[in-house]
């Protein structure tokens, strides 16, 4: 298994190399390998959100069925908002690489030169189904259908929309649904699984919910009405989403798939509405960079084939290609291994010991300038390096005046006309700033509000990581400077 991780380890050629590998260990036994996938990305719930990472209130029996029975990662990052994970997710490299440094446009327009894991799996022959919020622009030729999906159903402009009785784009013909749009994106999603159960599939069902607006049936949130610092709606839309995730499980079983598919559900950013109630203890909300602003739910499984368990190593959403790549044997060019930033988990997925690259690190950044002009003052706002269990933060605003972006960041962390509270929660410390000039260093496995500055203690980590950090910097810098959006 070593000899597997290190061969994965790293940089493109040894990537591709690893790939090779792989696929020689396996000696093309299909039986080894899962033939379908279900990739679900649940938009705006936090890792807190789950009953099964100890959240008192919300009750998920779905989300805790897959904690019972999926390898887990525990450690798992995404990006700090939702269309730079998105972009990161389907291309295996930081968002910024494929110039989405924001939400909105232009800057979440994707990259046309950049691969999705979609069009590798179209190339191999796979059907291929969107159902949800593709969020990556959709002028020209930026839709999902020209990126990889044979089959389609998202909203008109790529935009967020209502959740109710929506008008959908079904492959590209505008469409009216009665009912609530997230049981209407499962139940598409479900049956082009089963048009297609007799050939391999690669379903990416990205929900809009339980993201604004908060709307949802009220028999799903009066069970949390009335409740302090509890979000009735917020709640009520996340159990409408974990029961929508049994009747997919439920169905897989029914069709006689659950051993064929790998089923991955992971969220898109840090909590939101539900921080109040539970964070797992973690600081930080969507649009952080601290721990709980990027810290994502995870769940992998595969039948009954992957040990059920946690995997607290290090890892994040830019795996999920090289993953996807390595377990499905699509063929990576090498010029496309070498601009990945993430390895395979496989080796993880089968073995919870096993060892990953003990120098990897990863990079997380908001983003979110008003403007592509403005990328370079902006380089110390909001950022951090992940390495093993610690992480380097630094938090600091431009000192242009006029600036919408810092003085919004500035404003939620000292408050507004007396006022002291950050969008998604009361409790302001999850806007904290670092001091300015210095990153600040923390183990969060035994300080998971990040309060315990290590810096001083650890400099050589800090050289470390701030030298990672920096020559990841000046590597995004040619796109930052001239994007492809
Ligand atoms: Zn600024």
């Amino acid at each position: 298994m070593k000899r597997l991780c290190s061969a994965l380890i790293v940089t493109g050629m040894l990537l591709f190399a690893g790939l090779q590998f792989v696929g020689s260990a396996l000696a093309d036994d299909a039986s080894k390998r899962p033939r379908n996938v279900v990739l679900i990305l649940i938009d705006d719930m936090g890792y807190g959100d789950v009953a099964a990472h100890g959240n008192p209130v919300l009750k998920t029996p779905s989300f805790d069925r897959l904690h019972r029975t999926s390898a887990h990662f525990t450690n798992f990052a995404v990006s700090p908002s939702c269309a730079p994970t998105r972009a990161a997710l389907l291309t295996g490299r930081h968002e910024f690489k494929s110039s989405v440094t924001h939400t909105i446009l232009p800057m979440r327009n994707m990259d046309l030169n950049a691969t999705t894991i979609a069009q590798l799996f179209q190339q191999k022959g796979f059907a291929t189904g969107l159902f949800g919020k593709w969020h990556l622009g959709q002028a020209g030729k930026r839709g999902p259908w020209f990126r990889g999906f044979d089959e389609t159903l998202t909203v008109a402009k790529d935009s967020q929309g209502g959740h109710f009785d929506p008008t959908l784009l079904k492959n590209r013909v505008k469409t009216k649904f009665k009912g609530y749009r997230t049981d209407i994106l499962f139940n598409e999603a479900m049956a082009f699984m089963e048009r297609n159960r007799e050939k391999p599939f690669f379903c990416y069902l990205p929900t809009y919910t339980p993201h604004a607006p908060l709307k949802v049936a009220p028999n799903y949130s009066k069970p949390y009405e009335g409740r302090e610092g509890v979000n009735a709606k917020f709640s009520g839309m996340v159990a409408n989403v974990d029961e929508n995730i049994g009747r997919l499980l439920d169905r897989l079983a029914k069709l006689k798939l659950e051993s064929d598919t790998l089923v991955i559900v992971i969220s898109d950013n840090g909590g939101t509405f539900g921080v109040d109630t539970w964070n797992a203890g973690m600081r930080g909300t969507k649009g952080s960079v601290w721990r709980g602003g990027t810290r994502a739910v995870s769940f992998w499984r595969w039948g009954d084939r992957f040990p059920a368990g946690p995997r607290p190593q290090m890892t994040g959403h830019v795996d999920v290609f090289a993953t996807l790549a390595d377990l499905f044997r699509l063929d990576v060019s090498k010029p496309l291994a070498q601009q990945l930033d993430g390895d395979s988990l496989q080796p993880l997925l089968e073995d919870a010991q096993a060892v990953m690259d003990e120098d990897r690190m990863q990079v997380h950044h908001r983003g979110r300038w008003n403007k592509p002009a403005n990328w370079q003052r902006h380089k110390y706002t909001y950022c951090c390096v992940r390495w093993k269990n610690f992480q380097l933060v630094r938090i600091e605003t431009c000192d242009h005046a006029n600036c919408t972006t810092c003085k919004k960041i500035r404003q939620r962390t000292i408050g507004r006309n007396g006022a002291v509270r950050t969008y998604y929660s009361r409790n302001i410390k999850h806007a904290r700033m670092t001091k300015r000039g210095e990153w600040e260093l923390y183990d969060f496995t035994n300080d998971p509000f990040q309060e315990h500055n290590l810096a001083d203690e650890k400099p050589e980590i800090v050289k470390k990581m701030t030298s990672h950090y920096e020559g990841w910097w000046k590597d995004v810098s040619p796109v930052l400077a001239d994007p492809a959006n």
